[in-house]
């Protein structure tokens, strides 16, 4: 059927008019409308002629067509970015299901303009020997204020107007009259607001490290020329680059860069954490000075626009952020690099739930820029692809500063358990921390889990303290309060077990604020820093600890996932971690990848520097196949092992899976929904479920879990389009409830 209608977005800046209004499209303009058309269309009781983005086609009328008006012409003009970013939006939509406006806001995660802060100050005009004259006259006829800004004005010629106000205490009013007769002039100058803090004290003391450019080894030199020599023949295949941590990737970004920026191209560097801007934007900073800025959920709405406006204009080259940051509206785009490509933060949680390794390429076919990987463990994905010849694969494999590989021990802890060690260090990892400290060199904690974590349970019948509105237990806190990690109830401190009055209701002890209180007192006198979620709380808390740590003010550094990411401490020579297989209890078959990689990671924070590390593997299953591998470093080894595994039981990236949630605050209600979906699913797709969720309920809502998997993406896609016509068509009929429906495509964990 044609499709003779369109759906359209007007001035999507307008959050009032988040919706779509359909039009005519005249056939004389049936050739140019398309989705993701700029347009203009009249709008509202005066039929003013607007701007607006297509949306959707269709071939029908939502009403009555003699109601509908026409769209007026396409805007040739408007195309570029926000056209893009339309065209974006509607493959995020289709790609991984969710709302066009939904995926509109995406792709334009800035979309307010925040006024600029204007930079005022006064200019002479007339020349000095006539100023001087008339500062004189000032001065007999007692003007003194007037006689001060000239006296300062001749001196310097322009003066910033908060120091003629404040410091030379002369007043607006002076000033203006001085305008009036033509004497100087007040200039005003946008000015942005730049985000990137850097003091020059910082900037010196890490110029050393980082400033100055390293001849580059052969290894290094290869890639960077295969990279750029590609891209000058128009090849545009995703590159892996992968090279254990401390192999000199982030110097290969930085040159492939500047070859970009020698293109006249720009770059998106994105990391999968905020914790590591600080570091990454040192490095960037000390090569790119100026041109580079950051983007973040740290930065003011003002910040935000500001370093949106400067990237449009052209004026910074690189842009260093988390996911949000592939949207950064450069013209000439050339690289996206995405470091640490393995990490779970590039999924977003949120609808539409986009793989930022999969957009980015989208984004980078559409600029015709070329998509690098990095990774010491990439994800089973990106390998995959690497060795299929999808992507193209580069290896680097010796630490460039001339360090070595750490060499790892792992501990049993049930052996330490057996000869009577209660403690949470091992006899070994204790003997280590200790000869560091007498050294004075750093060692790292790492701990897979955040506060107290522990769930608390009676030891006399098993029952667990739970939330009441989740189907999770609660863990304990500072002082003995418990907290919900998914809705954040709490509930003060139990002495009794509300179920049987036993007074042995207590919590599993082994988080990191337990730690650093054993860390106390086994080694008094040594300095911790402890680094998880709830130290991590303030703006600049994460900069303000790792850079304490990185000056030396503390000889362990104590945390969670977040310390083991990227962060490059060379005096560190120690890593323990405490508790390698509590990653693996997780009900989530990517459970045996995390552990490799975090293990991995973590391992690789240590000898850094010039001299050797060590590694302390703890862990109560040391044959597990995830350990074993990482103990070794053995990446090839894990990838073969855990593929067979995907492979027998048709996970990602063997097949593709499609996650269906139905959720809704009736439990009858939310069942009935995934049980119709369910039997539609059915007649074409082989479907695993219904059934609840592994967390069966979130803040008093239940959730219900549909999978599919298909080796075909394409065939997912249509299972979720069957789903959201149904939806659509069940609104339609007014039988639409309370239930929401979200896609999930080859989910990152478990529901
Ligand atoms: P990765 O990103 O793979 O972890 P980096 O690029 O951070 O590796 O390099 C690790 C360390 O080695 C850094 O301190 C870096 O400055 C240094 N480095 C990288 N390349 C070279 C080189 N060619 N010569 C000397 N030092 C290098
Ligand atoms: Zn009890
Ligand atoms: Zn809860």
């Amino acid at each position: 059927m044609e499709e003779r209608f369109a759906d359209i977005i007007i001035d999507i800046s307008h959050e009032k008019l988040d919706k779509t209004f359909q039009y005519i499209i005249p056939d004389e303009l049936r050739d140019k409308v398309k989705t993701g058309s700029c347009v203009s269309v009249p709008f509202g009781k005066g039929n003013y002629l607007r701007k607006g983005y297509v949306t959707g086609l269709s071939s029908r009328a939502e009403y009555a067509p003699e109601k509908l008006k026409k769209i007026a012409d396409v805007e040739e003009k408007s195309m570029d970015a926000e056209g893009g970013c339309i065209a974006l939006a509607a493959w995020m939509k289709e790609q991984y299901g969710s709302t066009m406006i939904t995926a509109l806001k995406t792709v334009l995660p800035v979309r307010r303009k925040i006024k600029g802060i204007e930079k005022k100050s006064c200019k002479l005009l007339i020349p000095v020997q006539e100023a001087q004259e008339l500062r004189e006259g000032c001065a007999n006829r007692k003007q003194t204020a007037k006689a001060r800004l000239l006296a300062e004005l001749i001196r310097m010629g322009e003066l910033p107007m908060p120091l003629i106000t404040g410091k030379l205490h002369v007043s607006a009013q002076t000033v203006k009259s001085l305008e009036k007769q033509g004497v100087l002039a007040v200039i005003s100058e946008n000015s942005y607001r730049n985000p990137v803090k850097i003091s020059r004290e910082t900037m010196d003391a890490r110029m050393e490290a980082y400033g100055a450019k390293k001849e580059l080894s052969p290894g290094q030199q290869e890639i960077i020329s295969h990279i750029l020599g590609d891209f000058d023949e128009g090849k545009r295949d995703t590159c892996l680059i992968h090279g254990i941590t401390g192999s000199g990737k982030t110097e290969v970004y930085l040159s492939v860069i500047e070859g970009m920026v020698r293109r006249g191209r720009q770059a998106i560097v994105l990391i999968p954490e905020i914790a590591l801007t600080y570091q990454t934007l040192l490095r960037f900073y000390a090569r790119f000075g100026e041109r580079v800025s950051v983007m973040n959920s740290t930065l003011s709405q003002g910040e935000k626009y500001d370093q949106w406006e400067r990237a449009k204009k052209g004026e910074i080259d690189v842009m260093i952020g988390p996911r949000s940051a592939l949207f950064t509206p450069f013209s000439k785009l050339g690289a996206i690099i995405i470091d640490e490509e393995h990490e779970n933060t590039y999924k977003s949680e949120s609808m539409p739930k986009y793989h930022a390794r999969e957009t980015a390429e989208k984004i980078a076919s559409m600029q015709q820029a070329v998509v690098i990987l990095g990774s010491a463990t990439p994800s089973l994905e990106a390998y995959c692809r690497a060795k299929s010849g999808k992507y193209r694969l580069y290896e680097l494999t010796d630490r460039q500063a001339g360090g070595k590989l750490p060499s790892v021990y792992t501990v049993d802890l049930r052996e330490e358990l057996k000869q009577g060690n209660r403690s949470i260090f091992s006899r070994k990892l204790h003997g280590l921390i200790q000869e560091r400290l007498e050294k004075k060199e750093q060692s790292i904690l790492f701990l897979n889990r955040r506060g107290y974590a522990g769930f608390v349970s009676c030891r006399a019948c098993g029952f667990v303290m739970k939330c009441p509105h989740c189907d999770v237990s609660l863990s304990e806190h500072m002082g003995g309060r418990l907290v919900c990690h998914y809705c954040g109830y709490e509930h003060p401190a139990v002495k009794n077990c509300p179920e049987c009055g036993s007074k042995y209701i207590l919590g599993f002890r082994a988080g990191t604020q337990q730690i650093e209180e054993a860390l106390h007192k086994e080694f008094p006198g040594a300095r911790v820093l402890r680094m998880d979620a709830d130290s991590t709380r303030t703006k600049d808390s994460y900069e303000e600890i790792l850079n304490a740590f990185a000056n030396g003010e503390a000889d362990i550094l104590l945390g969670t996932q977040m310390i083991v990411k990227g962060h490059d401490f060379p005096n560190v020579t120690l890593v323990g971690i405490l508790a390698a297989d509590l990653s693996l209890h997780i009900n989530d078959y990517r459970a045996g990848e995390r552990t490799f990689q975090l293990l991995t990671q973590a391992a690789g924070r240590a000898g850094r520097g010039k001299r050797a590390g060590e590694v302390v593997i703890q862990t109560y299953d040391p044959e597990h196949y995830s350990i074993v591998h990482a103990a070794n470093q053995d990446y090839k080894g894990f990838y073969a092992e855990e593929m067979m595994y995907r492979e027998m039981l048709l996970y990602p990236p063997a097949a593709h899976m499609l996650a269906i949630l139905v959720a809704s605050p009736k439990e009858e209600a939310g069942r009935g929904l995934a049980e119709e979906i369910g039997i539609l699913l059915k007649k074409e797709w082989p479907v695993i479920g219904p059934a609840p969720a592994s967390v069966g309920k979130i803040q008093d809502i239940f959730r219900f879990m549909i999978y599919v998997k298909h080796m075909d993406y394409r065939r997912l896609i249509e299972a979720k389009n069957t789903v959201e016509t149904f939806l659509a068509e069940r609104e339609g009929k007014g039988m639409a409830g309370k239930e929401a429906v979200q896609f999930d495509f080859d989910p990152m964990g478990a529901y």
